[in-house]
């Protein structure tokens, strides 16, 4: 299962020397911070910046003139990550790792399955970690029903690509659609 690790050092590691020392002067100024999963929003000295972390790397989007310099994520995106990587673990986007490789595995049988034979899928997997979501909600509701809205997509366009010969994965798909729809706290 791919697991996003970050950390400071991590982070110090993969950025040059001096977007890193910027980065950390700019981490005191980062505003209105939100981070669903691995999905962060802030406002980093005023500028407006939108990180994702994937498994291999940052994907940035920043308001600033140079968002990139040489590949590399400016000191205003490496902020809002570092603010993250701050905020301590997030077990919501390890969730989401754990569920895209399910999901991604899925997709694929659906895809590769004879349409005259069929399909069984094992959903196994999706419905344990869908326990989890259902354990995330009752700490952070928000990222569970994120990731619930997120597994609800796919499994729909999974069930539309193969001839799906059991009703597990629409089970799976009403449980996520019922996560999606939970009230804070439930
Ligand atoms: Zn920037």
């Amino acid at each position: 299962m791919a697991q996003i690790e970050v950390t400071e050092e991590s982070l110090h590691r993969a950025v040059d020397e001096a977007v890193f020392a910027q980065a950390v002067t700019l981490a005191d100024k980062v505003a209105g911070f939100s981070a669903v999963g691995p999905q962060i929003e802030a406002i980093v000295d005023g500028i407006e910046v939108s990180v994702r972390v994937n498994p291999f790397g940052l994907d940035a989007r920043c308001a600033c003139p140079a968002p990139y310099r040489e590949g590399a994520p400016c000191p205003h995106a490496v902020a809002a990550v570092l603010t993250w990587v701050r905020a301590g673990p997030d077990p919501a986007a390890a969730l989401r790792a754990g569920l895209d490789d399910v999901l991604a595995r899925l997709a694929a049988e659906a895809a590769d399955c004879d349409p005259d034979d069929g399909w069984y899928p094992d959903t196994g997997e999706l419905e344990d970690l869908l326990d989890e979501v259902e354990d995330l909600a009752g700490q952070e509701p928000d990222a569970a029903r994120e990731l619930a809205g997120h597994v609800a997509a796919r499994v729909t366009e999974v069930l539309a690509a193969g001839n799906c010969l059991t009703g597990d994965l629409a089970d799976a798909l009403a449980r996520a659609a019922g996560l999606r729809g939970a009230p804070p706290g439930a």
